[in-house]
C-alpha cells in the first residue's frame, strides 16, 4: 500500500491565559520536537504566540491545553492558518517583546514540587536541605513581585545575583529551571539565620517558634505538647478560636482524620490550603493536644509547603535519603498559627517579628528573601463533595475570575469584617487576598497597600468603585475619599451577584442570602433574605422573620440574649430570668424587650443559629464571630425535620415553633432538628420563587457543611440546582467580587 505523505501546514497559535513564568514556552519547545515540528515561541503582553509547522500538528495543538505544566492556566488557545515556509529548520524560543500594556498576569505562590523535594533530600545533589530551592514548577510568585513584569529584578530575588550554576540551569530550556525567576541555591541564593535542628530540638523542647514563611511568619509549636499549645492561645489571646495543624504528608494526615478524595486533592495541590478534617476517633499517633480545636468536630490540617516545611519534619525524621520516609509514621505534628498578634494583619519582616512577636515567641527564624505581599494561608473545607473556600489567600490570589463578558475596569472595597478588595480588567475579576477586619489602623494600612498593589500589578485604572451601602464601614469612608464615581451596593445583593459573577451568569437569577450583617435599603439590619438579582437590579421577595436583638451589636456576641429574645416572642418571659440569671441582669433584658428598647429587629440567619444555641445551652457567650455555629454544627449527627416547624407568609419564613420545640432538648438532638428543620424550611420558602432551575447560595451561613449539603439535597429533589460560592468565599471574603460585578453591570446599562 503507497501513503501519500501529509501535505506541510503551518499555524499561529495565540494561548492566553496564565502561560508566562509557569515554563511554558520550555514545554512548547520540548512538545514541537516531540511532533517533529518546526518554527518559534515568545512571551509578548497578550501571553505566548508562537508559529508551528510540519505535517501533522493536530496532537501538538490538542497538547497545548491539555498536557500544560502543572501552574500553567490555560484560558483560550487561538490557531490561524499561514502558508508554510519553505526554508525553515529547528524550532526557537524567541526573546519576549515587551509593548503595550501587559494583559498577563504574575501567577500565585506554589508548594515545592515533586522533583524539588527529590532534590531538597538527595545529600548528592547541591541543593540538599537547601530551604529555598524552587525551579518554574513550584515556589514563590505573588508574595515576592513588586510589579511586572514578572522578571527577577522587579521580585524580592533582585538583591541575589545568580551564581554560575544557577544561571546556566536559568539559560537552558531543556532544563526546568529555564527563566524560573526565584532560582537560588546555597551559593547564591537567601540563607536561613538560624540550622534547622536548632529549630527542631526548640520545638520539641516545648518552645514557640516564630517562622517566616512564604506570605508571612507563623507561630509553630509541638502539637501534641497540650502545655505549649495552651500558652500559645493565652499569649496569642486568641480565646476558642481553632489552630491549624500541619503534618509531613497526606500519610500522615490519613493517620489521624478521615480523609476522602477532595480533601486529598485539596491537602496535596500546589495552593496547599488548610483544610477542615474530621479528626479520626480513637487516634494515637501523633498526639494532638485537646487544646486545638475546642469543642469542634473539625481540625484544620495542611501540609508542607516550603521547603522549610519539609526540612523540619526531615530533621525531626532523622534526615533519610530520599522521599520514601514521608510515607512513614512521624509522630511529630506542628501547630501552625498566623503570627499576627491582636487580630492585626500577619508579620512579614524581620524587624517588625523581633518587636511584635518578641513576647509571644521563644525564638524567631528569618532569612534574607523579603516578603512582598503579605498573604495568609488559604482555608478550605469540602462541602457536598466538592471544595468551598472560607479564606482565600496564599497559593489563589491573584488568579483571576473569568466573568464571562468583558466589563468595564472597576475597584471595588468590600465590607467591614474578612476584607477583600476586587478588580476588574478585561474579562476578569481579581480578588485580593484575604485582609481581615478593617478595625484597626495597621489593617487599614494593609489593605491600602493591597489596592495600589493589585492595581499596579494589574495595570488598571478603574474608572468607579463600589462599596458597601454601609455608611461607617471604613471601606466605604475609603471610596468616598477617593477621586471616583461611588457605587453603593447593598451588602445581600453583592453576596448573591458574587455567585452570579463565579459561575458566569449573567440573567436574572434567585439567591438565598444566609447572613450575619449587612445593612438594608431602609437602614434595617438584614441576613435572611431571598433576592431576585438581575444584573445592577436586585428585588427584595422576601426575609426571615425579623428577631429583636436586645443591646444591638452585642447580642452577635452573646447568643443567650437572642435565646432571650425568642422566649420574649414565645411569651415565656418568665423563663428568662431563670434560664439566664448568671449572665448579669436578665430582668433588665426583659425590660428591655417589653419597651422595644434598644432592640433592634434583625432578619439576620446568624441571629435565628444564636437563639438556637442559646436555647440549647451552646455557647451562650461567643468568644470569636461564628463560634456558637460552629460547635452548633459540630454536635450534629443526622439532621432532623420538625413537621410544623415553621410558617410562611407574605413571603416572610419563621420558625418561631422550631425555636419553641428546642427549649426542652439535649444540644445534640437540638442541633439535629435545627440543621434539618432549617433547611426544609429554605427549601420550602424558596421554591416558588426559582426562576429556571438554579438558585444561588451565599452568606456567611453556607460555609456550614450541614446547612448547604442540606439545602443542596432539598433543591436538587426538585430539580433545581443549587450555585454554592466554591473558589470564592461565601462569607464577606467574597463580598467585594459582588460589588464589582453590580457596579459592572451599572456602567455596562
Ligand atoms: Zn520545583
Ligand atoms: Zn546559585
Ligand atoms: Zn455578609
Amino acid at each position: 500500500m503507497v501513503v501519500d505523505p501529509m501535505p506541510v501546514s503551518r499555524s499561529r497559535v495565540r494561548v492566553r491565559g496564565l502561560v508566562q513564568g509557569v515554563g511554558y514556552r520550555p514545554f512548547v519547545h520540548e512538545l514541537a520536537g516531540r511532533y517533529g515540528l518546526t518554527g518559534w515561541v515568545l512571551n509578548d503582553t497578550d501571553g505566548v504566540l508562537l508559529e508551528v509547522q510540519g505535517q501533522d500538528p493536530a496532537g501538538f495543538l490538542d497538547a497545548l491545553a491539555s498536557r500544560a505544566p502543572p501552574l500553567a492556566q490555560v484560558d483560550r488557545i487561538e490557531v490561524e492558518a499561514l502558508s508554510p515556509k519553505p526554508a525553515e529548520s529547528g524550532f526557537e524560543i524567541r526573546d519576549s517583546v515587551a509593548a503595550g500594556p501587559a494583559r498577563t498576569m504574575i501567577g500565585p505562590d506554589a508548594a515545592v514540587c515533586p522533583d524539588c523535594l527529590a532534590e531538597l533530600f538527595d545529600p548528592g545533589a547541591r541543593r540538599w536541605r537547601y530551604p529555598f530551592v524552587n525551579c518554574t514548577h513550584c515556589g514563590p510568585r505573588h508574595t515576592i513581585t513588586r510589579s511586572l513584569p514578572y522578571d527577577r529584578p522587579q521580585t524580592s530575588m533582585a538583591g541575589f545575583p545568580l551564581c554560575p550554576d544557577c544561571a546556566q540551569e536559568y539559560a537552558d530550556p531543556n532544563d526546568r529551571r529555564f527563566h524560573a525567576q526565584p532560582i537560588a541555591c546555597p551559593v547564591c541564593g537567601p540563607r536561613l539565620h538560624i540550622r534547622v535542628e536548632e529549630i527542631v530540638a526548640r520545638l520539641r523542647a516545648g518552645e514557640i517558634v516564630a517562622i517566616k514563611g512564604l506570605g508571612g511568619f507563623h507561630l509553630a509549636c509541638d502539637a501534641g505538647n497540650p502545655g505549649t499549645v495552651t500558652r500559645l492561645r493565652a499569649l496569642k489571646q486568641r480565646n476558642g478560636k481553632p489552630f491549624a495543624m500541619m503534618v509531613a504528608s497526606l500519610a500522615e494526615a490519613r493517620r489521624i482524620a478521615e480523609i476522602g478524595s477532595a480533601e486529598a486533592a485539596l491537602l496535596t495541590g500546589p495552593e496547599r490550603p488548610v483544610v477542615l478534617v474530621r479528626p479520626r476517633s480513637g487516634t494515637a499517633a501523633p498526639p494532638i493536644a485537646p487544646d486545638l480545636a475546642p469543642d469542634l468536630a473539625w481540625l484544620g490540617l495542611m501540609l508542607p509547603y516550603t521547603p522549610l516545611h519539609y526540612l523540619l519534619f526531615h530533621e525531626a525524621a532523622g534526615r533519610p535519603a530520599g522521599t520514601a520516609w514521608l510515607d512513614a509514621p512521624q509522630g511529630f505534628a506542628l501547630v501552625m498559627t498566623s503570627a499576627n498578634p491582636g487580630g492585626e494583619p500577619l508579620v512579614i519582616g524581620n524587624a517588625e517579628a523581633a518587636e511584635r512577636l518578641g513576647d509571644i515567641a521563644d525564638c524567631i527564624v528569618t532569612h534574607d528573601r523579603d516578603i512582598v505581599a503579605r498573604s495568609d494561608d488559604s482555608v478550605a473545607r469540602v462541602i457536598g463533595g466538592a471544595p468551598m473556600l472560607i479564606r482565600r489567600a496564599r497559593g489563589y490570589v491573584p488568579l483571576g475570575i473569568p466573568l464571562g463578558r468583558p466589563v468595564p475596569p472597576v475597584l471595588a472595597l468590600g465590607g467591614h469584617l474578612k476584607n477583600t478588595v476586587c478588580v476588574t480588567r478585561g474579562s476578569q475579576a481579581f480578588l485580593s487576598q484575604h485582609l481581615g477586619d478593617l478595625e484597626n489602623a495597621a489593617t487599614l494600612r494593609f489593605f491600602e497597600e493591597t489596592i495600589a498593589h493589585l492595581l499596579d500589578i494589574l495595570e488598571v485604572e478603574p474608572v468607579a468603585v463600589a462599596h458597601d451601602l454601609h455608611p461607617d464601614f471604613l471601606s466605604t469612608r475609603h471610596a468616598e475619599s477617593l477621586d471616583l464615581p461611588c457605587i453603593p451596593v447593598q451588602h445581600h445583593h453583592a453576596h448573591v451577584a458574587a455567585v452570579a459573577a463565579e459561575y458566569g451568569r449573567s440573567g436574572p437569577m434567585v439567591g438565598l442570602a444566609l447572613d450575619g450583617f449587612g445593612l438594608g435599603d431602609d437602614g434595617d439590619s438584614r441576613g435572611g433574605e431571598l433576592l431576585l438579582v438581575d444584573g445592577a437590579r436586585c428585588d427584595r421577595l422576601g426575609h426571615l422573620a425579623p428577631l429583636a436583638q436586645p443591646g444591638g451589636d452585642a447580642a452577635a456576641r452573646q447568643p443567650w440574649r437572642m435565646a432571650a429574645a425568642a422566649l420574649h416572642r414565645l411569651g415565656r418571659r418568665d423563663e428568662i430570668a431563670h434560664r439566664f440569671a448568671r449572665f448579669g441582669n436578665p430582668a433588665l433584658l426583659v425590660q428591655m424587650l417589653e419597651q422595644g428598647f434598644n432592640c433592634p429587629p434583625t432578619t439576620s440567619c446568624g441571629r435565628w443559629f444564636d437563639a438556637a444555641c442559646g436555647l440549647l445551652g451552646v455557647r451562650t457567650m461567643s468568644g470569636f464571630e461564628g463560634e456558637a455555629a460552629m460547635v452548633l454544627e459540630s454536635l450534629v449527627t443526622r439532621p432532623a425535620v420538625l413537621p410544623g416547624g415553621w410558617t410562611i407568609d407574605g413571603g416572610v419564613l419563621d420558625l418561631m415553633p422550631l425555636l419553641d420545640a428546642l427549649r426542652g432538648l439535649p444540644p445534640a438532638a437540638g442541633a439535629d432538628l435545627f440543621h434539618g428543620t432549617l433547611a426544609a424550611a429554605l427549601v420550602d420558602w424558596a421554591l416558588p420563587a426559582v426562576e429556571g432551575a438554579e438558585i444561588a447560595l451565599s452568606g456567611g451561613c453556607v460555609m456550614n457543611a450541614v446547612l448547604t449539603e442540606g439545602l443542596i439535597e432539598g433543591f436538587a429533589r426538585h430539580g433545581v440546582t443549587a450555585l454554592v460560592p466554591r473558589r470564592v468565599p461565601a462569607n464577606d471574603g467574597g463580598l467585594s467580587l459582588g460589588q464589582a460585578w453590580v457596579a459592572a453591570h451599572h456602567l455596562i446599562r
